[in-house]
């Protein structure tokens, strides 16, 4: 298993901000990463799992303990004609462009989704009007509350927008099983082609970014709108900026850190509230070491 002790982390998020992890492990297999898990029971150590970093806030102070990462557990399996397996670590690019090509539909959603399937089934990633919960069949766990592998239906998961029943303080995904209906793989190509220029039209995508910062407080009033609505395409913390393409994105222009950005998010919800008297939440989670004032960013008292 390839590992690293001190790793900088910002490294391995899309933001291209994080301090050092004390340790950071990069199990390739399931096996492996139990095996990790018996280990740091054993000794009794903290531990935190990313994926691929695309929704994810890492504090520039620094990770206590062991970070978990699962993008290296990336095999493709097609189990039978519309079942697919993928490992925690597979990016949902690539297995959308894979599905398409094996003429599986349902994935063109999330072609522009630059995370892992671990986080994805954690965060019920969506675009397009689609999501993670209508394709879904089952996800396979290790439940640490158990200490044991742990097979979770659909239902189970109890999806909702960008939510399941995942807590990644105690459970680890390990694949995910995606039910896909048949179709013509040229029409499936097509429409996750037409899908990922549309991002690139639309998002900053030649900075590094965490994608939407905040979730949509209603399907109707987008977050992106409120920003932009209450002026916040201005508003910039030293590298830390509001992208000028959308105003729901926070780019780093180059070194920004971790204080910086929760400056900037600060900002962006005061403003919002302050004209509309709403309060967005952070799609975003957070690892690592913030102050109480940052905090209140997520516990909604800031
Ligand atoms: C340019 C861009 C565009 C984006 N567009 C969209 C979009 O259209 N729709 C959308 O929903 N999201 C979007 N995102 C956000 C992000 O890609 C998704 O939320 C994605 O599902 C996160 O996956 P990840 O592997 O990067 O998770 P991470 O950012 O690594 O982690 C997110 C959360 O999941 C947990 N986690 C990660 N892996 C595991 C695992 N194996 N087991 C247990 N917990 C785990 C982490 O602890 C954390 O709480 C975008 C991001 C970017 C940068």
């Amino acid at each position: 298993m390839e590992e690293a002790t001190n790793a900088p982390l910002f490294r391995f998020t899309t933001l291209k901000i994080g301090g050092e992890a004390g340790r950071l492990c990069n199990p390739s297999s399931i096996e492996e990463t139990i095996e990790l898990l018996d280990h740091l029971r054993k000794n009794g150590e903290p531990w935190h799992v990313i994926g691929g970093g695309s929704n994810l806030l890492v504090s520039s102070e620094g990770v206590e303990g062991t970070v978990i990462r699962t993008a290296l557990i990336t095999d493709i399996k097609q189990l039978d004609d519309t079942l697919l397996e993928a490992g925690a670590g597979a990016r949902l690019p690539h297995l959308a462009k894979h599905a398409a090509k094996l003429g599986l539909s349902g994935l063109e959603f999330a072609v522009g989704i630059p995370g892992t399937v671990g986080g994805a089934v954690v965060m019920n990633a969506g675009a397009h009007g689609s999501c993670i919960a209508n394709i879904l069949e089952s996800a396979t766990v290790f439940d640490t509350k158990k200490w044991q592998l742990v097979t979770l239906s659909n239902a189970d998961l109890n999806f909702a927008y960008r939510k399941s029943e995942i807590d990644p303080e105690t459970q680890i995904v390990l694949s995910a099983r995606f039910r896909l209906p048949m179709d013509k793989a040229e029409a499936i190509i097509e429409r996750t082609q037409h899908n990922e220029d549309y991002r690139w039209k639309t998002q900053p995508l030649s900075w590094p970014n965490g994608g939407s910062t905040f979730t949509n407080p209603q399907p109707d009033r987008t977050a992106g709108y409120l920003l932009e609505q209450s002026g916040a395409k201005e508003f910039r913390e030293g590298a830390a900026a509001v992208s000028a393409i959308h105003a729901n994105f926070v780019i780093n222009m180059g070194g920004a850190t971790s204080q910086e950005v929760t400056n900037l998010l600060m900002r962006m919800q005061d403003s919002v509230y302050n004209k509309f008297d709403i309060r967005l939440h952070p799609e975003w989670k957070r690892l690592g070491k913030f102050s109480k004032t940052e905090l209140g960013i997520w516990n909604g008292q800031h």
